[in-house]
């Protein structure tokens, strides 16, 4: 049995372990998770590693009485919310052409002038009024790190592929993160304006995999686009609308926010700032929020074209400015009502990480000796 707490890192579960971090990350990628060393684990991945290597394991959860559940919704709360998309598809099919077309064409004209950031995530309105929100990270390394980490904010997958390629290697295994992730796929047939493409060679290619696109009589939705010109997005985006009418994506607006952290660093100027996803509830500036071991009250809101924002409701992406720490990547954010509170499970967070750390160390430090001995 190994005694563990979350927020452990590949490198510190392969040393409680005893084996080499090398073994426990081609043991990720065997089971489809692309982990790097020193990235935490959540706790799903965890028992799943450490299963294969023979253990069984025990979560030490301190902070598990103090810890405030989310507040919990009645049917009637509920609203409807914008799906959330991850593109995926092999390298130069075209991935950050379409992100970047949709950006582009998608800002309105009161919009226009801002400079656009890339900040991770962006949302764009189509010309209907529905709302989209893109995580502006393509490619499934993000999703799977993200998975990984036990993070859940893609609603619908467009899997890229260029018609005048076929399905590649890492087609399918974009094709395979959303199977197993249990997230929608909808494909997005680009380059189409290229005279050597042939959109019709990579439906049969599909349905050789048993994907079946909508114009073969299956039910996988599939678009022909260029994303050079624009032909087909407008019908991609709508397709994209069309799915998340089927999943039904709603949330509470009227409650404490709570999300995911899609990137975080620290700027020179401005201190720690955060791109999150918030998923339900609406973040207001002065909310006292809580993300990964990191807490601090939000000084600052931006969306992606650098508008501040004074709150910011489901399925929106913004910048954050205030936590006194960067989160990782696919950490939940909560917002709490006092700081006390927050500040409360940020050390108790923090204090588990430096046991975990000072832990693995004597393991190496006696499992060094041995070695020499
Ligand atoms: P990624 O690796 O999937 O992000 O692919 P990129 O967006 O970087 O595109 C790879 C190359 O294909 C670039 O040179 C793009 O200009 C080109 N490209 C992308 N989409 C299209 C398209 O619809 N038509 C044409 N002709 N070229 C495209
Ligand atoms: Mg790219």
């Amino acid at each position: 049995v190994l005694k563990v707490t979350e927020f452990i890192s590949a490198n510190d579960l392969a040393s409680l372990m005893d084996v080499s971090v090398n073994q426990v990350i081609a043991t990720c990628m065997s089971l489809g998770m692309f982990v790097s060393i020193n990235q935490r684990l959540d706790a799903e991945a965890i028992t799943i590693i450490a299963d294969e290597f023979g253990y069984e394991v025990e979560f030490a959860k301190p902070d598990e009485e103090i810890e405030a559940a989310e507040e919990e919704d009645s049917v009637e709360d509920l609203q409807d919310r914008a799906p959330i998309v991850t593109i995926m598809g092999h390298v130069d099919h075209g991935k950050t052409s379409l992100l970047d077309y949709i950006r582009r064409s998608k800002v309105t004209a009161d919009e226009a002038g801002g400079i656009t950031q890339h900040i991770g995530a962006y949302d764009v309105r189509t010309s209907d009024g529905h709302k989209i929100a893109f995580l502006d990270t393509p490619g499934h390394e993000a999703f799977t790190a993200m998975r990984a980490r036990g993070a859940k904010i893609t609603d619908v997958a467009i899997i890229v592929i260029a018609a005048d390629d076929s399905i590649m290697p890492q087609t399918k295994e974009a094709i395979n993160h959303a199977q197993v992730a249990g997230v929608p796929m909808i494909f997005a047939i680009n380059k189409v304006d290229k005279p050597n493409a042939n959109p019709e060679k990579i439906k049969e290619e599909l349905a050789n995999m048993n994907l079946l696109v909508e114009d073969w009589g299956g039910k996988y939705q599939s678009q022909d686009i260029s994303a050079k010109t624009g032909l087909g997005v407008d019908e991609l985006l709508e397709k994209v609308l069309l799915e998340a009418e089927i999943l039904e994506l709603k949330a509470n607006p009227n409650k404490r926010a709570v999300g995911t952290v899609i990137e975080a660093s620290l700027d020179k100027g401005r201190g720690y700032v955060a791109t999150i996803m918030v998923q339900a509830g609406t973040l207001k500036v002065g909310d006292i929020m809580l993300a990964g071991p990191h807490y601090g009250r939000v000084k600052a809101m931006f969306d992606h074209k650098g508008k501040k924002l004074s709150e910011a409701g489901p399925s929106t992406p913004v910048q954050v400015l205030g936590l006194g720490g960067a989160p990782q990547a696919g950490d939940t954010f909560k917002v709490y009502e006092t700081e006390r509170e927050a500040r409360e499970i940020a050390n108790s967070r923090e204090q588990l990480l430096r046991e975990q750390s000072m832990r693995t160390k004597k393991h190496i430090t006696l499992d060094e000796i041995g070695r020499r001995l």
